[in-house]
């Protein structure tokens, strides 16, 4: 069987270095190859527990071990991470998954796929350099992907913009900023050598949100002087798109961004590429006969769907909600700085090892604990705000 893989992105180069390892043959198709895809290149233990190579490996990447939060109205509070965040400059990361996926006997070819066409026989792909034939295609196109017809439909509803500067300066900690009616957040990742400073958000305009991040920069005096830009889109499927996601078809299995899968809440997709192009490589190794990747969408499912199907509908009420008369993003920030209990809530949802199914379950079990905690270290008239006396 010839397999051909649309795309080199993490989930592209992952799935043909399984494939590859196994002995299939595996041809994988990169308009660009290793290049600086707009990311913050951050990735958790929940991705490198998984695939420990990321940590083994000499590419240059920056060990970050701190987050400082922050939201309005919030005293801004420092997150220690006792499994740190791996940050790596895409470019480093796409190469090293690359190079990974020739060393196990890939094809990697550099040249942009126009058109694929379902033949009798199997795929016909039509490239910048001719035309190539295969059995089965992994679609990792990624978010823009511009074959329409295979992989996710991607609507407004169903994804952030996203955009930045690559700043050259140096930083050991990440920031993280939550904004009044944002469903989206700032962030400021260190790489070796430069911040990554970005900024997504939901049903907002790229200008309003370039206006956002500006101010945010000069606020904190980040200088945007040499300041390379950058804007990308970041799927974030609503409820109901996870119910029709198309993320398998007649001879062709998507993967990554192409079939939807970040996390609808921190918008980390990086694990999400490389888990479904791992299940994926698995599907076809185990049932080369399953055309219609029956298996894969269940094993997608049953592995990670499910959890981001459930922070879809979590995702509103996260960036929009209130509790305690309060935005729950800066009930969440002081919560964090108030009660060790939900502190360890926090540092597990950042490090990836608390999923959201089960989340609701965990924080009621230690609600009473956590207000207690947050009683003690400062008392309940601070948490709920006196009314105003009438003027
Ligand atoms: C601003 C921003 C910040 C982010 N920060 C983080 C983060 O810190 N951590 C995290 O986990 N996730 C982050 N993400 C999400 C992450 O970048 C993606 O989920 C991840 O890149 C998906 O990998 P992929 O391989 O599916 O797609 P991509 O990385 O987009 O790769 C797709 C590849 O397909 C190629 N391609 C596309 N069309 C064609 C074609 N027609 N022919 C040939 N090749 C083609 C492209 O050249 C590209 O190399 C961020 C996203 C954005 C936009």
């Amino acid at each position: 069987m010839k397999v051909a893989i649309l795309g080199g992105g993490p989930s592209g180069a992952f799935a043909a270095e399984r494939l590859a390892s196994a002995g299939v043959k595996t041809i994988l198709l990169d308009e660009k190859l290793a290049w600086e895809k707009p990311c913050g290149g951050g990735l958790t233990w929940k991705a490198y527990s998984q695939y420990p190579f990321l940590t083994c490996d000499s590419t240059p990447h920056k060990i970050v071990r701190e987050t400082v939060l922050a939201a309005p109205n919030s005293v801004s509070v420092s997150l220690k991470l006792d499994n740190p965040l791996l940050i790596y400059s895409r470019f480093d990361l796409n190469n090293l998954l690359l190079k990974r996926a020739e060393k196990a006997g890939a094809q990697v070819e550099k040249t942009r796929v126009i058109g694929a066409d379902r033949t009798a026989a199997g795929w016909k792909l039509k490239t910048k350099n001719g035309d190539i034939e295969a059995d089965r295609c992994i679609v990792a196109t990624g978010a823009r992907n511009p074959l329409r017809q295979l992989g996710t439909e991607l609507t407004a509803s169903d994804a952030m913009s996203a955009l930045g500067y690559y700043v050259p300066s140096n930083r050991e900690r990440i920031d993280i900023q939550f904004l009044p009616g944002l469903e989206g957040y700032i962030w400021v990742f260190p790489r070796c050598g430069h911040l990554s400073v970005g900024i997504c958000g939901k049903g907002t305009t790229a200008q309003v949100l370039r206006q956002r991040l500006e101010r945010y920069m000069d606020e904190q005096s980040i200088p945007r002087k040499d300041a390379t830009f950058y804007c990308h889109l970041l799927p974030a499927l609503d409820t109901p798109a996870w119910k029709r996601n198309r993320v398998a078809g007649d001879g062709w299995l998507a993967t990554g961004d192409a079939a939807g899968l970040v996390d609808p809440i921190t918008g980390e997709g990086l694990y999400y590429a490389m888990r479904s192009a791992d299940l994926a490589a698995q599907s076809i190794l185990s049932d080369p006969a399953d055309e219609l990747g029956t298996a894969y969408r269940k094993s997608i499912r049953k592995d990670f769907v499910g959890d981001l199907e459930f922070g879809s509908r979590l995702a509103h009420r996260v960036f929009h909600g209130k509790f305690l008369f309060g935005a729950v993003t800066s009930r969440m920030v002081q919560f964090t700085r108030l009660s060790p209990r939900f502190r360890d809530v926090m540092q597990d949802l950042f490090e990836g090892s608390q999923p959201y199914l089960g989340l609701k379950r965990r924080l009621f079990k230690n609600l009473n604990w956590s207000l207690l905690e947050i009683v003690c270290n400062l008392g309940f008239g601070r948490i709920i705000p006196r009314r105003e006396p009438a003027a």
